[in-house]
């Protein structure tokens, strides 16, 4: 059975080989030389580019980004909107937008660039660092993407219009969007100031409100966009300008992560009704920007739960072209340009998280003596005869018993009438008598809702070499759930149910909601961890916010990174290789001076030899050792045990 709904999550990219490893599969590979994609079916084992990560120094835990998954993502949407449009006979095109907020780094937005340059795949961005990000980007010397888009969002100062005037200037289509109407006078006066026409587009405020976490984007409340009021403010400050033909894209953003596709017809209606009124009004238009939003089935489920969602891409594709030409076709309105900018869609595959399990703490009571001494206490002898007595016909009550004695005995504890050694017993019985429980449970159709979480309160700790906070905030903030699931060991049957917990020592660091067939639940099925032999965990489908938006809580830095692709004859090669933070880097985020600090311990150090507490030699050696951390990882380093 499919414990882990790889089968529905991993749609068709990652799956279980016969061998019990995880495996990435290769949908197509992409021939850059001559930019033609053919298929082909190999795959490619997580462990043994675990494997070969070892082999070049670079320990768990680690982000591995799979280039050929984004390229797949970038394709798979522009050839669904192409399939869309030609079905419908649209007489527009698609331009795919990337937001770059949702994955910054180098490497993911080159590979975007690059690889889409044969769709005139854009880039969008939120701030001048990023609209640095797209012009440096998308500006390519041998073949310059003629005709993919800039679109920007957020404020915006001077110096980002002049740098996006610039653009225009050329050639590059770079879009400024207007979030609020105080923009316009800014962009209108270093348009004349400069001398170059901008390309302005409108984001309105949407009154659809869209299921999931993010509805906050859209509706009245939405803290982005242009009120009705605003926007006509707007119309008429360009007429008075005389610059009404530089008003040509209509923005609309209803959130991300949109569940449910009856919210994203609704919105892509009220957007083409902004359209056309924007006509009216003398605008030429010409670029309809739907924003993000195209969800990502994290679960599988393809249910309109927060985590899923009920439609597919070429659904998706084909509600937006076909409400755009029933809204406008009656008003004879041409078709625009389609513009999306999926952030989470092209990237969350393309990564994943890999740790290796650094310990377990499990909840098995210890054993049992056959019988209490005569003289132990009355309590003990209480617990331990409910032990006797729990069947499946008297388990509620057993159970209800048990956690009576329990606080007494550890009420008695508080007051010294109960030693160490008693406490300990009672709760190892009461552990005993919960674990019976629990196996009658499984047993049983209707469990009492008091005892629906004991599986969960006896589940394992595995312990996993990762900081949540830096490598999965999204889990924390938003109560995110992605695919957890051992990459290894898949043909043994997992024998314990656990919890994860990552080693900030923050009772808020740990994943405890996971995705099964059956829905979402509290505990992960796992293996029994083998002695001398690493057993690695997979977090997948975070390319999308995590690296972005993690922290440095705790200090554990960035992970270590490594890009592979997969070639054609079932081999793979690393393309980048990224060492994660240094304890020396981190500790300069926050404001220390490395050299500084080895300067101080050296002077303390040198102190304790004048004082005879160390030798000379063992200075050297200590010193050594601080060094020698500066410069370590700042996740768990442990000896290699394979
Ligand atoms: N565009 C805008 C304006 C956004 O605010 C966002 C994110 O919320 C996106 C695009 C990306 O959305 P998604 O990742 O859902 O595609």
């Amino acid at each position: 059975a499919d414990l882990y709904s790889i089968d529905q999550w991993g749609v068709g990219y990652f799956s279980i080989a016969d061998n019990g490893e995880v495996h990435v599969n290769n949908p197509t590979s992409a021939n850059r030389s001559t930019d033609t994609t053919t298929l082909n079916n190999t795959s490619v084992s997580l462990v043994d580019i675990v494997q070969g990560m070892k082999e070049r120094g670079l320990e768990m835990p680690a982000i591995l980004r799979i280039e050929n998954l984004l390229d797949q993502r970038i394709k798979e949407l522009n050839e669904a909107f192409l399939r869309a449009i030609t079905a419908a006979e649209y007489q527009g095109n698609y331009r795919g937008v990337f937001p770059i907020k949702v994955n910054q780094q180098c490497h993911v937005i080159e590979e975007i660039a690059d690889f889409g340059r044969r769709f005139n795949h854009g880039l969008e961005a939120g701030s001048k660092a990023e609209l640095i990000i797209a012009l440096s980007q998308l500006r390519n010397h041998e073949s310059p993407n003629q005709d993919s888009l800039i679109v920007c969002n957020g404020y915006k100062d001077s110096e980002f219009i002049d740098l996006g005037l610039y653009a225009n200037q050329m050639g590059i289509s770079c879009f400024f969007v207007l979030e609020t109407p105080a923009e316009l006078p800014i962009i209108l006066e270093r348009s004349r100031a400069l001398n170059i026409k901008p390309l302005i587009g409108v984001r309105i405020k949407s009154s659809v409100v869209v299921d999931g976490h993010w509805n906050e984007d859209s509706g009245d409340r939405s803290i982005f966009g242009l009120s009705t009021n605003s926007l006509l403010e707007v119309v008429e400050q360009l007429k008075t300008a005389n610059m009404l033909d530089c008003l040509q894209l209509l923005h609309c953003h209803l959130g991300s992560q949109i569940p449910n596709i009856r919210n994203i017809r609704n919105g892509v209606l009220e957007a083409c009704r902004f359209y056309s009124e924007l006509i009216n009004e003398g605008a030429p238009m010409g670029y309809l920007d739907l924003g993000g939003g195209l969800a990502v089935d994290y679960e599988g489920a393809s249910s309109n739960s927060t985590h899923s969602m009920n439609y597919k891409l070429d659904e998706y594709c084909a509600n937006i072209v076909e409400t755009i030409i029933e809204s406008l076709d009656p008003l004879d309105i041409a078709h625009p340009t389609i513009v999306t900018e999926s952030g989470r869609a092209t990237v969350a595959y393309s990564s994943l998280l890999l740790f290796n399990i650094l310990d377990v703490r499990n909840h098995e009571p210890q054993a049992l003596p056959a019988t209490l001494a005569d003289d132990a206490h009355e309590l003990l002898h209480n617990l331990f005869a409910v032990l006797g007595n729990t069947t499946n016909k008297n388990f509620q009550e057993c159970y209800n018993d048990a956690i009576y004695y329990r606080d007494e005995i550890r009420e008695l504890f508080r007051r010294g009438q109960v030693n160490l050694h008693e406490r300990a017993l009672g709760d190892n019985i009461t552990l005993a008598i919960l674990e019976k429980i629990s196996h009658i449970l499984k047993t049983i159709e209707r469990i009492p809702p008091e005892l629906e979480k004991l599986p969960e309160l006896l589940s394992d700790i595995y312990y996993g070499n990762f900081s949540l906070f830096q490598s999965l905030p999204d889990i924390w903030a938003i109560d995110q759930v992605f695919p957890v699931m051992p990459i290894h060991r898949l043909n043994e049957q997992p024998d314990r149910e656990a919890i994860i917990a990552d080693i900030t020592c923050d009772c808020d660091g740990k994943i405890d909601r996971f995705i099964s067939p059956d829905g979402i639940r509290n505990t992960l099925p796992l293996h029994k961890l083998n002695k001398n032999e690493e057993y690695y965990v997979g977090v997948f489908l975070v390319g999308a916010y995590q690296e972005t938006l993690g922290d440095l809580h705790n200090l554990f830095g960035d992970t270590n990174v490594v890009s592979v692709r997969l070639n054609g004859d079932g081999s793979f090669d690393f393309v980048r290789e990224f060492h994660g933070d240094s304890i020396s880097d981190v500790l300069s985020y926050v404001e220390y001076e490395p050299k500084q600090m080895l300067e101080q311990f050296r002077r303390k150090a040198e102190q304790a030899v004048k004082e005879q507490k160390i030798t000379v030699a063992q200075r050297q050696e200590i010193l050594k050792a601080f060094k020698e951390s500066l410069q370590g990882y700042t996740y768990f380093e442990r000896e290699q045990v394979n």
